[in-house]
């Protein structure tokens, strides 16, 4: 990281600090022998636990300890076991949800863009009326009417700021599901006995912007001031792609307060962080994401009357057209590169050791083992297996307006998530490939658009033409991420600070690299730093994206704690 160096003794900087301390001064030989054989000890020590990406250490997972700030007091934290506290907080994260702050893709179909607007301002006004200390010393910048970008300006400006990253919008709530939810979706409804939070976004995800402001508050309350600025970051349209909000965020960042590659760290949310493998909890951050690419496939044909139909409608042509897409899915592969990789590594080391086929599938990874070990993780889970393979669905189809009329043009659109081992380009150039027969077949011409470019195109022999297919590509397009990296500081906080506010008596928890089969705002962030880190910090939700959306009292509590600490232990790097 950028910056000055640090006056703190930190378990995972001795070595560097010894040799540094030997640099330059002439010593006696004696001195400077205990010296050195002391900074090696520390390390190769340090070496034995410290990941690299050398295939040597990629079979293994080593584990860093509980990280503590070394500034401030440990009687800071009592705070969070206070009931006043407790119940203040979660009604203030009660009232955050209580704000149905819906991204709708199609605006316009539910509500009026005012009533929605209207949701974004009061969204901001309950945050600067639950943290008095933020509205007061914070800068609020607001970028494109409703994002929000706080600014905790550090003492020392030349060290890389902390960015902690949120999004205020959540998923829309089906009328149709209103009668499932055990409490109504924008209720904040409170159940202290049973551990409850109910209501859209308590878990995606309002419970990080909110826990990452009572930490702050509750730092500002206790006097601290960081060396490093602490940006905080939130989106108001991440759930319809982010391009209104994180990327108008990162622009501002990037051009305006010329941040560009100096970031020392990008923490924002996660999904699914918490697993318990064979008693043991993993606690997986992302250090990658899937890329997307997103076709129009178009199929005109003659239109005319349904009582003298041809062989095959607009809508059959487009039928065999998704049939043949789904019949070729996209093959598994477990590659060094993936973080994915990494995960099962850790789970085998710590949780799995019942499981032979894993352990034997990593022991013999180069004989072989690693196309046998990703066909079973794969047929274990869905998850698993788009983690290793391009996922390929088929989202939308419209066709046709009338029962009795052939339609002109039937439009169907896919999604994929484009695996870390390949690219738009390729996932395109599989895909028209296996809709070309389709086409040929059924005597249509075919052409394939990438990016307004026609890379391929079929014509059918002179009056056996039927009608026309247009597969166009990217719509939206984005490659997989860059991997951040797990052998530096910013990693260490993360992991470090992840074992000290999760690890209880007696449990401990293991710390794994993974990868996010989603997208999260981050993808606009890519320019500012290259340690992102995706994590789910409040542990124990339910109800993702669909009804009784809930999320933990407690596991909220401890979303305050990682917050506070994040920030203390960054400030010391
Ligand atoms: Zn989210």
């Amino acid at each position: 990281m950028a910056g000055e160096a640090t006056p703190l003794a930190r378990p995972w900087q001795s070595s560097n600090r010894l040799k540094s301390s030997t640099k330059g001064f002439i010593v006696l030989a004696v001195v400077l022998v205990m010296i050195v054989a002391q900074t090696e000890l520390v390390a190769s020590k340090w070496e034995q636990r410290q990941p690299t990406s050398s295939s040597r250490s990629l079979f293994t997972c080593p584990q860093l300890g509980p990280l503590n700030p070394s500034k401030g007091s440990k009687t800071w934290l009592d705070r969070f076991e206070s009931r006043d506290f407790v119940n203040a907080a979660v009604e203030r994260f009660s009232g955050a949800i209580q704000i149905p702050t819906e991204s709708f893709d199609n605006v316009k179909v539910v509500h009026s863009t005012k009533i929605q607007e209207d949701n974004f301002v009061r969204f901001k006004d309950h945050l600067l009326t639950s943290f008095p200390k933020i509205r007061d010393t914070l800068n609020l910048t607001i970028i494109n009417t409703h994002s929000l970008l706080f600014t905790w300006q550090g003492t020392t400006p030349t060290t890389a700021p902390l960015l902690l990253m949120s999004h205020m919008d959540v998923v829309p709530v089906l009328p149709e599901t209103l009668s499932q939810w055990t409490h109504p979706p924008f209720s904040g409804h409170i159940d202290h006995p049973n551990d409850w939070i109910y209501g859209r976004g308590s878990v995606d995800t309002k419970g990080t912007v909110m826990a990452s402001l009572e930490a702050i508050e509750s730092l500002l309350a206790v006097g601290f001031t960081p060396r490093a600025t602490v940006y905080v970051s939130f989106g108001h349209d991440e759930e319809k792609g982010g391009f209104a909000g994180a990327k108008e965020v990162s622009k501002y960042m990037e051009n305006v307060l010329g941040l560009g590659g100096r970031v020392g760290m990008v923490v924002d949310e996660g999904l699914d962080s918490f697993t318990e493998e064979a008693g043991v909890s993993v606690v997986t951050v992302a250090v990658a994401e899937k890329g997307i690419a997103t076709f129009e496939v178009v199929v005109e044909t003659h239109g005319g009357h349904s009582s003298v139909p041809p062989r095959n409608t607009g809508v059959g042509v487009m039928a065999q057209i998704v049939a043949a897409v789904e019949a070729r899915p996209f093959p598994v592969v477990l590659s060094e590169r993936n973080p994915f990789l990494r995960t099962v590594v850790c789970k085998d080391e710590y949780a799995g050791v019942v499981d032979t086929i894993v352990r034997e599938g990593l022991r013999g990874f180069y004989e072989g083992g690693r196309e046998v070990l990703a066909e079973y993780l794969a047929s274990k889970s869905l998850a698993s297996r788009y983690r290793m393979a391009t996922s390929q669905a088929v989202t939308k189809i419209n066709g046709g307006l009338k029962v009795n009329a052939l339609p002109e043009v039937v439009t169907a659109y896919i999604q994929d998530r484009v695996s870390m081992d390949s690219s738009t380009a390729e996932v395109l150039d599989v895909t028209w490939k296996n809709i070309l027969p389709v086409a040929k077949e059924l005597g249509l011409g075919f052409k394939v658009i990438n990016i307004g470019e026609v890379v391929y195109e079929w014509v059918p022999p002179a009056g056996s033409n039927v009608g026309n297919v247009t597969i166009t590509l990217p719509l939206t397009g984005l490659e997989p991420s860059p991997v951040s990296p797990t052998d530096n500081d910013a990693w260490r906080v993360m992991e470090g600070t992840i074992h000290s506010v999760y690890e209880e008596a007696g449990k401990k928890v293991i710390v794994a690299p993974g990868l996010m089969n989603g997208n999260t705002d981050t993808k606009f962030f890519w320019g500012l730093s290259k340690n992102i880190y995706r994590f789910a910090p409040v542990m124990g939700g339910e109800g993702y994206h669909t009804v009784n959306e809930r999320a933990s009292i407690k596991g909220y509590i401890k979303a305050i704690k990682f917050y506070h600490e994040l920030i203390r232990n960054y400030d010391e790097i």
